[in-house]
């Protein structure tokens, strides 16, 4: 039985616990370092990644997730968990800082001010044939990936500027999403992330 943590600083924990738990794996909120000494994987929940970046830094755990990643941790970033996952951002705060480890830059709130809400039915192959109903809240979306970074999903035509933007990412153990699939009730990702956890 492998054991996955959410990070418990910002944003919709909760929901993550119940979705990883549906999935099959055993889970900690990880808000301490000896938490996340405990963890075989982590997820990132969405919140607001300029708030999560400090509350990193004042509970201590930006360093010791910086050296998980760099030790190969299975790491799902979910929304402005995915900013935290970037290694470059676009549209961020003069001294906003990510923990890094994807080779991806992402543009934060890219689908409009006005546009603070977006929701589609995502083809998304690695989770079968049936689309995810992705749900993006002031999301960011992938810009630019470098050739380890695997394109899981796109928005599909007939979405103004969003179209054909990747918003599901995966390079090796890490996985981002730039939608919310803890709020829909389909847990596909989590157990798709459960899966990485526990084969890696
Ligand atoms: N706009 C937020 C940020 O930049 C992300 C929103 C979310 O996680 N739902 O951090």
């Amino acid at each position: 039985q492998v054991t996955v943590g959410v990070l418990a600083l910002q944003g919709d924990v909760r929901e993550h616990l119940h979705a990883l738990r549906t999935a099959g794996v055993a889970t900690v909120a990880v808000r301490r370092p000896a938490e996340l000494d405990a963890v075989d994987g982590l997820v990132l929940p969405g919140g607001e990644s300029t708030t999560i970046d400090k509350l990193l830094r004042i509970f201590d755990l930006r360093d010791p997730i910086r050296e998980r990643l760099a030790q190969g941790m299975p790491v799902y970033g979910s929304c402005a968990g995915m900013i935290l996952l970037a290694d470059s951002i676009v549209g961020g705060t003069a001294d906003q800082e990510t923990l890094g480890g994807m080779a991806i830059t992402v543009r934060r709130n890219a689908f409009g001010r006005q546009v603070d809400s977006f929701e589609c039915d995502l083809p998304m192959p690695a989770l079968g044939d049936i689309p995810v109903h992705a749900v993006f809240i002031r999301a960011p979306w992938v810009e630019a990936t470098d050739d380890a970074v695997k394109v899981l999903a796109r928005v599909p035509q007939g979405h103004d500027a969003a179209s054909g933007r990747a918003v599901a990412v995966r390079q090796g153990n890490l996985l981002a999403t730039s939608f919310h699939p803890e709020v829909t009730g389909d847990h596909r990702v989590h157990a798709y992330f459960a899966d990485m956890v526990r084969h890696t």
